[in-house]
């Protein structure tokens, strides 16, 4: 259950760079030594500087300081750099080579502009309620997907020579009080209320929140950054259990904590709770947090110099800090700062600089390189097609169409895309993930170019005020188009949560307005998560496509498959409800009493989260997670074990020494199933084959009906057949046993169900691991 109350776990463990990080561990340890104390101390400080967290330089041993900068999609604010598609638009695409290609693409765009780290992926918020504003930042709402998009996403960045950070660590599930109320006239250290505590239980924090952290530290991943929210009652980034216990002991992370920026509110319990550099820090003990002053900087030193925070702790720290800077050989020709990026500003460097940055290289330096090809690819495969009726789509040279609706057209406001800006398409969102567009393909621009090599006419209304106020039929001529594409668009962002689900600018009623003229309105969404559709009961409504931010090629992906050249593959990584009633675990609002502590966000649906809700309750959807039809059709049949388990499977997994990632017994694949997938229509395409778990009924209570443990992105031709094999580690037949305090492989009969869908199963197996 949930007592809203988190254990102390003291000391904070030492890294000892098991798992390929000793020769830079090595390396590490050598360096500090030859630190001062005050060094040390600004080594865990951030510090203004050019980039959105610093760490400066120490010029007399060649360290020319860290770079770090957001974010998700982009280089932050960066000129001359690429849009990717966003998190959750790479997640939809369910393709593990993707997400790879993505962050591996997006990491070298950092590293040319002298970035260090990186600040992402996202393994949460993982979108426990559909109205949190930074979904799209992130990946799925699902621990398995968003685990496997963390993994690929990491290594991509790291295989780069850039650290990854994976944030927000944890149970960071809502924008709305992440930050206390600070009095009026204190430095923000005196707050009237406290930011929101995430109350959950342990099985909840293992096998949902914690679980995509743990693919990210098996990865390696450099560094994690502690959340704004408390968790059952304690700071992130001053929650012992969280970060000593979960994080560093039982995944045994190698890297370095880092806070939120703002997100410490004290010194030495920080750091003895496990947090290894506070962000966006200050040296000064006193003045305005965030501009000069923190916990940490000379009040280290002090802390350092009278004893109370050890040098040992300190050193592991330190050590933490730069072994996956060693490991990275990041010491070796690192590319300057590029002083052209957004927060990167050098015209605004403050006086408190205590060593100047050195600006070497040029500024605006054009890291892009050819990946705008690989951005168009990217944003046709996460593309979801929703609904296709009446042989709508694919487009066949169509004579004469009409593209509608605020998000058809152009940036209207300048290159980014900070702010719910009326006219042009939504491609990227803002706060500290926005992007900065050297260029923005947009759909009439796109489709116009197709339409000139087609002759056919084109109509353009993108005025949705227009559109349902005067109506296409007083519009068009000539009317009867042969089709009209409808785009709309929601915006969201870090920093608030949304307030409805519905799509923006009178979305709903422009999609009626063209319907009602046009009986092949075909709906395209620009979104960052989960939009209510009550158009999709129209009729008229033929079509519908959900692409989300897909950044800079975004016309142009949209384009290639509403024509074809692209078969859509991408499947919902989330559920679309009917009514946005039907979704749980709203966001905690309304607080209206004054107690310090009275934000409390108690997470009672406990494993419900997503799609588990909707199945344990058998509630109807319009769309369920891991939906997503193509232009032909598929065929699974036959689901059955390729290997029998291995005979002498223990419930609980034997203890070995813990790698990064935890018990590396959790990793071992225990059983391996086998089907048969086919196309059954008449072009080529990608599908994603899904396997679903459905556990013995002696699992504890609360276990979800149906939950994701693999899937594959596989090429058929028409007519084609393939076997596909599912390989199922320890982790994915196991449940967090709380007694046990270990993952526990439940006796009886588990079902394996292997479709297209959460929803839509083709073929069954029925196996027992454990008699
Ligand atoms: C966000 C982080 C971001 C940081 C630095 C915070 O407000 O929550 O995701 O990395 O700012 O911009």
């Amino acid at each position: 259950g949930v007592d809203g109350h988190s254990p102390p776990v003291y000391p904070s463990p030492k890294m000892n760079g098991i798992g390929g990080w000793e020769t830079a561990l090595h390396k590490a340890q050598q360096w500090v030594k030859k630190l001062t104390t005050e060094e040390k101390a600004w080594m865990a400080t951030g510090q203004p500087g050019p980039c959105v967290g610093n760490i400066l330089p120490i010029p007399r041993l060649n360290f020319t300081g860290l770079c770090l900068q957001n974010g998700p999609q982009c280089v932050e604010e960066g000129s001359y750099s690429s849009v990717f598609v966003s998190g959750v638009s790479a997640a939809a695409s369910w393709d593990r080579k993707l997400l790879y290609e993505r962050g591996n693409a997006l990491a070298k765009e950092h590293k040319g502009k002298g970035s260090h780290v990186i600040l992402g992926p996202i393994g949460g918020p993982l979108g426990r309620s559909p109205y949190n504003g930074r979904t799209w930042e992130g990946f799925a709402a699902d621990p398995y997907l968003t685990g496997v998009c963390m993994e690929e996403t990491i290594n991509g960045m790291q295989d780069a020579g850039v650290q990854a950070n994976a944030k927000h660590f944890i149970a960071y599930e809502q924008e709305t009080q992440r930050i206390p109320t600070y009095a009026p006239d204190a430095n923000a250290t005196t707050y009237i209320q406290d930011s929101v505590s995430s109350n959950l239980d342990d099985r909840t924090m293992h096998e949902i929140y914690m679980w995509p952290f743990a693919n990210a530290v098996r990865a390696r991943v450099a560094s994690a950054m502690c959340s704004y929210n408390r968790i059952n009652g304690s700071h992130a980034c001053q929650n012992s259990y969280v970060l000593n216990q979960l994080l560093k002991t039982e995944l045994g992370f190698q890297g370095y904590v880092m806070s939120d920026w703002g997100a410490t509110h004290s010194g030495v319990s920080s750091i003895e709770s496990g947090m290894d550099m506070t962000m966006p820090g200050g040296f000064t003990e006193y003045g305005e947090l965030w501009t000069e002053g923190s916990y940490f900087g000379k009040n280290l030193t002090s802390a350092l110099k009278n004893g109370t925070v050890d040098m040992d702790r300190m050193d592991d720290m330190i050590v933490r800090i730069m072994t996956p800077y060693f490991w990275l050989n990041q010491d070796r020709n690192y590319p300057s700062v590029d002083a052209s990026v957004g927060p990167m500003n050098v015209d605004s460097a403050p006086d408190t600089w205590l060593y100047d940055w050195q600006f070497t290289g040029t500024t605006n330096r054009d890291v892009r390189g050819n990946h705008s090809a690989l951005i168009r690819a990217h944003g046709a495969a996460s593309t979801v097609l929703l609904k296709n009726e009446k042989n709508a789509l694919p487009l066949r040279k169509p004579r004469n169409i009409i593209i509608a609706g605020n998000d058809a057209g152009p940036l209207t406001q300048g290159p980014d895309t900070l702010g719910d800006f009326e006219f042009g398409v939504l491609a990227n969102s803002g706060s500290s993930g926005a992007c900065r567009f050297s260029y923005l393909s947009n759909p009439l621009e796109a489709i116009s170019a197709r339409a000139r090599k087609d002759g056919t006419l084109v109509q353009s209304y993108l005025n949705n005020t227009q559109i349902v106020h005067t109506g296409l039929e007083a519009l068009a001529i000539p009317q009867h188009p042969d089709a009209c594409l409808v785009f709309l668009k929601s915006y969201s962002a870090e920093g608030s949560d949304r307030s409805y689900l519905e799509l923006d600018w009178n979305a709903n009623a422009v999609v009626e307005a063209v319907a009602k003229f046009c009986n092949n309105t075909i709906v395209i969404t620009n979104s960052g998560g989960v939009n209510t559709m009550p158009f999709a009961d129209n009729e008229n409504v033929t079509a519908i496509l959900a692409q989300h931010y897909a950044g800079e090629e975004t016309g142009n992906a949209i384009a290639d498959v509403l024509y074809g050249d692209v078969n859509p593959s991408a499947k919902l990584p989330y559920v679309i409800a009917y009514n946005a009633s039907d979704y749980n675990a709203p966001i905690t609002t309304n607080v209206t009493t004054n107690g310090t502590y009275d934000w409390q966000s108690w997470f009672n649906e406990e494993l419900e989260v997503g799609y588990r809700y909707f199945d344990a309750h058998s509630i109807s959807v319009r769309y369920e997670f891991g939906f997503g039809l193509s232009y032909t059709t598929f065929g699974l049949q036959n689901l059955k074990a390729k290997t029998k388990a291995a005979g002498n499977l223990t419930a609980l997994p034997e203890k070995r020494p813990v790698q990064p990632g935890g018990n590396p017994a959790l990793w071992d694949t225990v059983y391996t199933l086998q089907a048969e997938v086919s196309n059954t229509g008449d072009v080529g395409g990608y599908t994603v084959p899904q396997l679903y778990v459905e556990y013995p009924s002696s699992t504890p209570a609360g276990t979800p009906p149906s939950q994701l443990r693999g899937f594959d992105k596989i090429w058929l031709r028409a007519g084609q057949k393939k076997t596909i094999t599912f390989e199922l580690m320890r982790r994915d037949v196991s449940y967090w046993d709380v007694v046990a305090q270990d993952w526990r492989i439940p006796a009886g009969q588990f079902t394996f169900k292997a479709g297209f869908s959460s929803r839509d199963f083709r073929s069954n197996a029925s196996v027992t691991l454990i008699s």
